[in-house]
């Protein structure tokens, strides 16, 4: 049939239907990878298990349960990167830093939909290209650490690494392997409430109602935001009025929402990883459909880089300060080396002083490497801009988060590249964790509702404002 290819829904004409086949693959598993090659290269960010035959059990039960995805979803995600490396559309990557067990529940889920589906609708008016929406969810459990060790209460204590390794609770921070099933169960459950929502309505935006603006505290803003709300519910009102909206494939009714996360613990990265087309037919891994390495474990010769170049999936790699330019080709080179339009994103994290000093550099290397065109450029103005508030707590100035988003679409336009979208640390709740935004939250408002338990998120609120500048900025 041709109709396999839906992610979680029917794709929509407007937003999900590649505009060129689903391109066949090249050489499937490359040279000298399987599924366990990583293991002879140096890691880093290692978790340490005292139960070893515990961790053996549960990783055989892992290679034993169900995919989460399947790979023509993960095709045709792809295909959508592809268009996004090609300039025709804008990707959309947001969800928490660290995804909790506990965030696996109706509200949460459904907040965090809300906010991306609406962000999505917003940007999609302001650039006038379809939005690729991939969630940090079902999965986005595994943190990587500066320290093994931290300080509480003067007792030095392991480090939490996320709820799929050790409990926040310092009475819990042994790593257990059980977590490891815990994460895959509770990835499952999100994924499954995901998939319902989007197929059965939740998408239809097109009540001004559900769009809440009461936040905003300058009313020229306020009026400016509001106008294109109106002019988009309009719209989206006209389509449902007109029938427009009554086919299976409507956007307004369903859309498309991927998944994704760092791929992190290897160990279980690889369990979740699968041919489902026979080895000619190459490895996914069936965990998400997008997996990236974070900016701590992208070395050259290292487990993870070894891991992900033998994925179909389309990948990602955080770009920081500490990426020499001179060695940023030969680490795509590694990881696409067929030089795929889509396969590997650049998500680059620098912060808002220092995007100016490396992203022109980085932009120039990836031409030389005959990459132009060929990878998406994504920014996180997130983790370059993290800070300790007076109060003590690790926060984000929104102004500088905007800030490193528009010098990033600067500079890509400056160079003659295409800054293809945003990635963002959010939640759909109404949390006090970065200040400024529209509602213009102040530094001694961080503890009101501040529920972290690693970096700072924009709120609903503060979200929904990146999507209106951006808008804005692509309407110029
Ligand atoms: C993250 O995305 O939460 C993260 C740890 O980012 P980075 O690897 O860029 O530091
Ligand atoms: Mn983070």
């Amino acid at each position: 049939s041709t109709s396999s290819q839906s992610t979680m829904s029917s794709p929509s004409p407007a937003s999900s239907r590649p505009s060129s086949a689903v391109p066949s693959a090249p050489a499937r598993v490359p040279a000298g990878w399987s599924l366990d090659s990583w293991t002879t290269k140096p890691i880093v960010q290692d978790v340490q298990y005292e139960n070893k035959a515990q961790v053996t059990k549960v990783l055989a039960k892992l290679r034993h349960l169900p995919p989460l995805v399947c790979a023509p979803e993960i095709d045709q995600l792809r295909a959508q990167l592809k268009e996004v490396a090609e300039g025709k559309r804008f990707l959309l990557q947001g969800g928490d830093c660290a995804e909790l067990f506990d965030y696996c529940s109706a509200d949460p889920i459904e907040n965090k939909l809300k906010v991306l589906l609406q962000m999505s609708l917003v940007l999609t008016w302001g650039s006038r290209i379809p939005v690729v929406r991939v969630a940090r969810m079902a999965g986005q459990y595994a943190k990587p650490r500066s320290k093994p060790t931290e300080i509480i209460d003067g007792k030095e204590v392991l480090s939490f690494r996320g709820d799929n390794v050790n409990g926040f609770d310092v009475a819990d921070r042994a790593a257990d392997p059980d977590r490891l099933l815990g994460a895959y169960f509770h990835s499952a459950a999100t994924l499954n409430y995901l998939r319902s929502l989007v197929s059965s309505g939740f998408a239809d935006l097109h009540h001004p109602s559900s769009w809440d603006l009461n936040h905003v505290k300058k009313h020229e803003v306020r009026q400016d935001y509001q106008a294109i709300v109106n002019r988009l519910t309009d719209a989206l009102h006209y389509m449902k009025t007109i029938g427009a909206d009554t086919n299976a494939a409507s956007p307004l009714s369903t859309v498309d929402m991927f998944v994704s996360h760092e791929a992190l613990l290897l160990e279980y990265e690889a369990c979740l990883t699968r041919m489902p087309h026979g080895p000619a037919g190459g490895a996914y891994n069936l965990g998400a459909h997008f997996v990236w390495i974070g900016d701590r474990t992208r070395q050259l010769d290292g487990a993870h880089v070894e891991y992900m170049r033998g994925l179909r999936n389309p990948i990602g790699v955080k770009v920081g300060p500490s990426m020499p330019a001179a060695d940023l080709g030969a680490l795509i080179a590694r990881l696409d080396p067929e030089k795929e339009p889509g396969k590997v994103t650049l998500i680059t994290r620098y912060g808002a002083d220092k995007v100016r000093a490396h992203l022109p550099a980085h932009i120039a290397a990836v031409k030389a490497a005959g990459y132009d065109g060929v990878v998406v450029w994504t920014c996180d103005p997130m983790h370059g801009n993290t800070e300790s508030a007076p109060s003590g707590h690790k926060t984000r100035q929104f102004d500088k988060i905007v800030r490193e988003l528009s010098e990033s679409l600067r500079i890509h336009k400056e160079c003659g590249s295409y800054l293809g979208g945003v990635h963002l640390e959010l939640t759909g709740d109404r949390v006090t964790e970065c200040t400024g935004g529209s509602m213009e939250l102040a530094a001694k408002d961080l503890p009101v509702n501040y529920q972290t338990y690693c970096d700072p998120r924009l709120n609903y609120e503060q979200a929904l404002d990146v999507a209106f500048l951006v808008a804005k900025y692509h309407e110029r």
